[in-house]
């Protein structure tokens, strides 16, 4: 039987894997690093944990080979200048910005884009890592260092932060998850909360959105688009083409997550309709030692990703999923997690219906 390779073996690799091994595939992730000889062969097929990847012996193997679904797309997207451009000429809403060449100025930032300007390295950049901001108020100007390596974004006044992650299959169809409300904290994402019922009105829309994405880019597989929801409209944000943490809340609340349709999507098997069941939400836990404790919490389910704990740096995370919402209100009250998550956990209780 072919073997389903993974560029990549973070967390996402891992239950890219856990999702493929009920359906008899073998899914293997492949660590960036390994100089071991992969044993490929024709029929197999590869698909990635990450949009980028620096040039090693894995790496090679498996981008050479000829079974690599979305190979194109990959650097189209992880190219911040790439991506707006796509934006752009699909028309699709996104912040106005211009890419930082060599004779960029702040002054022509703050001309073009206000008296806020967020620029992003053009690759690279997660977790809101690779984000500089230019602030006219306190005279900043364009280091160096980012002329030509970035974007400069103007600063959105948005009223909340939503994501929605579809998947389409190798015949076109698609199918997409309730739309999900997320809280960064520090350009970081804390916490999901899906479905809600009053951002039922935006579903049609960004579904509408990334349609046309994966359409003009012939994608198979699951994708992730993050928006700015500023009144009734919606700006993209950015766009993952993978499995994506503001997913992570259907392994617990959809009876197909999206780990299992993105690899039912790049095996060309029959993709699931996003049936959720329950209402869940998600925690990421970002710096936090591991407490077995939490177990004891009603409707929690552990993600724990066996990684070395550092701050800032997501170690795992909590889904929760229930039909009655004094049990999912009873675990935030329950989960005692150190400073911002006191921030994060009444935000998921004044968000729960
Ligand atoms: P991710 O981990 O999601 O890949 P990232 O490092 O690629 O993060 P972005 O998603 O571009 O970065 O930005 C991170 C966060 O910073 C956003 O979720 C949002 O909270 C904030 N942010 C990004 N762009 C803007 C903007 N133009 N105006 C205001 N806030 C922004
Ligand atoms: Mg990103
Ligand atoms: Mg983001």
């Amino acid at each position: 039987m072919s073997v389903l390779w993974v560029l990549g073996a973070g967390q996402l690799g891992a239950m890219l894997k856990q999702a493929g091994t009920p359906l008899g595939l073998d899914v293997r992730p492949v660590d960036i690093e390994s100089n071991d000889t992969l044993a490929l062969g024709e029929q197999d097929i590869v698909t990635a944990e990450r949009e980028e990847w620096p040039e090693t012996v894995a790496t090679k193997q498996l981008a050479t080979h000829g079974n690599f679904v979305n190979l194109d797309t990959f650097p189209q997207l992880a190219d911040r200048l790439t991506q707006k451009q796509w934006l752009d000429r699909l028309n699709l809403a996104t912040a106005p910005w211009f890419p930082v060449e060599q004779d960029s100025t702040a002054e022509l930032a703050y001309k073009t884009l206000g008296d806020r300007v967020l620029m992003k390295r053009r690759r690279g950049g997660y977790d809101g890592k690779g984000q500089y901001w230019l602030k006219e108020a306190e005279g900043t100007h364009i280091p160096d260092e980012w002329k030509g390596f970035a974007i400069a974004e103007q600063a959105i006044n948005f009223d909340e932060e939503v994501s929605l992650v579809g998947v389409r299959g190798k015949n076109g169809e698609t199918h997409f998850y309730p739309l999900t409300l997320n809280l960064h904290i520090n350009g970081i994402l804390y916490a999901s909360i899906s479905p809600l019922e009053r951002l039922k009105p935006l579903q049609s829309k960004a579904e509408t959105m990334l349609s046309t994405l994966m359409e003009a880019l012939d994608y198979v597989g699951v994708m992730a688009m993050e928006c700015f929801r500023i009144g009734d409209d919606l700006l993209i944000n950015e766009l993952a083409p993978r499995v994506h943490n503001s997913g992570h809340w259907t392994q617990a609340g959809a009876h197909v997550c999206q780990f299992e349709n993105h690899v039912r999507a790049v095996t060309g098997l029959p993709l699931a309709p996003a049936v959720v069941k329950n209402q869940s939400m998600m925690v990421n836990l970002i710096g936090v030692d591991l407490d077995y404790q939490w177990l004891n919490i009603k409707g929690l389910e552990l993600y724990w990703y066996k990684k070395e704990v550092r701050p800032g740096r997501k170690v795992g995370h909590l889904n929760f999923c229930s039909g009655d919402l004094s049990v999912l209100q009873e675990a935030l009250s329950t989960l005692h997690l150190a400073e911002p998550y006191p921030e994060a956990l009444s935000w998921l209780a004044k968000n729960l219906p």
